[in-house]
């Protein structure tokens, strides 16, 4: 069971290098389920810490942890809520981490763990390494501490309080843990070499004091554990075999190995693996940052459809199979890369072209009378909702005296080759008929407010009377069918292709058109009722997804994204 046929190793084969195989993870673990290390048992976990919503990068961590476990029969990944710092932590995080999960399509069924939950035990460690001579009460002020630590190029000193006998120490934690010290009295700190190379393993901290309310344990604690203590002792008392995390860990690794085998006990011990994390242009990945943008109120809140966060993207009309497909494309690396947006928008085109049904909105409109068709008549066409599938029906489109067009695709005086409306030229109205600007009426300020057109009855149904080359099509959409609706459009958050690059702040580089609104479009009646969610192509104007914030019987759709592909350009040059 261990060598998956080929056919099964297929999504996991991604190398950006264009090399052969599996990706350099996927291959540590094939080996050690060939050589039955760990029993051959396989098991992940995705530890976040509830303190922001999701983003694309944690996708990522996600997709990586799910797809491995899925490597052996049994494999499992946990979902562990790492909630270690009670000053940021809040249970709407939680609930939002579980329910981006789900939207990916991963089910964490029971396997649902919280690192406060470990709280008693990982308190149980801490003695054990007290007892076993390996870390003691430091009275040193947080300072002294900093100054001590020397820097890379000077080893640390000694702490005075670093020879206290076990008894001592033991009392100090117990009194530490009762709330008899004020923050930044006392810590606990793992014994390890303050003149050590690796900054990390100058005598970390285990324990600080923090008088504040945890989001699930409450008061029941002032101390809290450091997360590199409290992540690999979680990943051990939950069998994690193998603890994938992001690169900026790889120093950390040493301590990681250090708390389990100074503990000891464990089996399986887990093993770390560092990847290079996600970086996309145009996006800022880092949820400090992220929640700056929605406390400034750069953004509507964590789910603006502008964010990078997987609730962001959801409401924006991604769909969850486009952002797994991105990831996988993007592979699996050890060295920090950056990733061009537009291979994400190429692959969010190419599935809503798939998934979206077509449809005709306008979104500024102006009003089109046909001069020579007789007020009450009527004309209903018959359109495919999807050109590539005709299985999926048709929708009626009404063809009627009064209608309207896109405000843009009409022209007083156009350039060359302009192929949509102009004085005296002829355009086609998608799956009706030929129309001709013949007056354009205009209010007093010079505004357009009406077109007057004349038909060709001849050309009814799309058909070309005499041959004549008619070469702007136009989406439109008649009085019967229209229905008032409300259009936001998005574009890039941020202007700059590398908002994170260090010259500046990232809000320096915000783009200032990011949205606009437009609240007089008009959309077929047909969507009056469309649920939150649900994508549609409107024909020349790009992939709208129906946005939560919709009433009955006037939508409000966000543009997921425009028809154009400018990474298709990218990948042919
Ligand atoms: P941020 O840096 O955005 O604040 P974080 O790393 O602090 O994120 P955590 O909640 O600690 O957020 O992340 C949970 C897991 O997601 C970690 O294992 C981390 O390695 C992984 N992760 C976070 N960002 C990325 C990314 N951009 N690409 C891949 N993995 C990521
Ligand atoms: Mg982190």
């Amino acid at each position: 069971m261990t060598d998956l046929p080929a056919s099964e190793k297929q999504p996991l084969e991604s190398s950006p290098s264009g090399d052969e195989g599996l990706h350099f993870i996927a291959e540590i673990v094939e080996d050690d389920l060939r050589t039955g290390k760990n029993g051959a048992r396989l098991q992940t976990r995705f530890p976040p810490e509830p303190n922001g919503y999701l983003h694309i990068g944690h996708a990522k961590a996600i997709w990586i942890n799910f797809t491995i476990a899925a490597r052996a029969p049994f494999g499992a990944c946990n979902l562990r809520l790492d909630d270690t710092n009670p000053a940021t932590e809040e249970d709407r995080f939680v609930r939002s981490i579980q329910e981006d999960i789900r939207w990916l399509g991963y089910d964490v069924g029971k396997r649902v763990f919280f690192a406060s939950d470990y709280f008693e035990r990982l308190y149980e460690c801490a003695q054990t390494l007290v007892r076993k001579g390996l870390a003691y009460v430091d009275s040193q002020s947080p300072e002294e501490i900093r100054d001590k630590r020397g820097n890379f190029y000077t080893p640390g000193q000694d702490s005075p309080y670093r020879t206290r006998s076990v008894e001592e120490n033991l009392d100090l934690l117990a009194r530490m843990r009762n709330g008899e010290f004020e923050e930044g009295q006392a810590v606990l700190r793992a014994k390890i070499d303050m003149t050590h190379p690796n900054m990390n393993m100058r005598d970390p901290l285990i324990y600080r004091i923090r008088k504040a309310h945890h989001h699930r344990t409450g008061d029941a604690w002032c101390i809290y554990p450091m997360y590199d203590f409290a992540h690999p002792l979680s990943d051990a008392f939950e069998g994690v075999t193998h603890s994938l995390c992001s690169l900026e860990f790889e120093n950390h690794r040493p301590l990681y190995d250090w708390f389990i085998e100074a503990v000891g006990g464990f089996d399986p011990v887990p093993r770390q693996i560092e990847f290079a994390r996600l970086n996309v242009t145009h996006t800022v990945l880092s949820k400090r940052k992220l929640q700056e943008l929605v406390q400034l109120e750069k953004v509507s809140g964590w789910d603006d459809p502008r964010m990078p966060t997987l609730a962001g993207m959801r409401r924006r009309g991604y769909l969850p199979q486009s952002i797994l497909a991105f990831i996988e494309r993007t592979g699996v690396a050890k060295r920090d890369n950056m990733v061009e947006i537009e291979l994400l928008e190429h692959q969010i085109r190419e599935d809503l072209n798939r998934e979206a049904n077509r449809t005709m909105a306008v979104i500024d409109p102006v009003k089109v009378t046909i001069t020579n068709m007789a007020e009450g008549e009527k004309h209903t066409f018959s359109i495919p909702v999807h050109p590539e599938y005709p299985e999926r029906g048709t929708r009626e489109v009404t063809l009627e005296r009064e209608l309207y067009i896109e405000r843009e695709d009409y022209l007083e005086s156009p350039p060359k080759k302009w192929f949509r409306l102009a004085p005296g030229q002829e355009v086609r109205l998608r799956g009706a008929c030929f129309i001709r600007a013949v007056e354009a009426r205009r209010d007093e300020r010079g505004k357009l407010v009406e077109l007057l057109c004349t038909w060709d009855p001849e050309s009814k149904g799309g058909g070309t009377p005499d041959g004549r080359k008619v070469r702007g099509t136009l989406h439109w959409i008649s009085k019967t069918d229209a229905i008032s609706c409300e259009v936001h459009l998005y574009d890039r958050l941020f202007s700059e292709p590398e908002p994170e690059s260090e010259d500046r702040s990232f809000l320096e580089c915000l783009n200032p058109d990011s949205l606009q609104i437009r609240a007089e479009a008009l959309c077929d009646r047909s969507l009056a009722q469309s649920p939150e969610g649900a994508v549609f192509q409107f024909e020349r104007l790009g992939y709208f997804c129906v946005d939560r914030t919709s009433t009955p019987g006037r939508p409000v759709f966000n543009r997921t994204i425009g028809l154009r592909d400018s990474w298709a350009k990218i990948a042919q040059s």
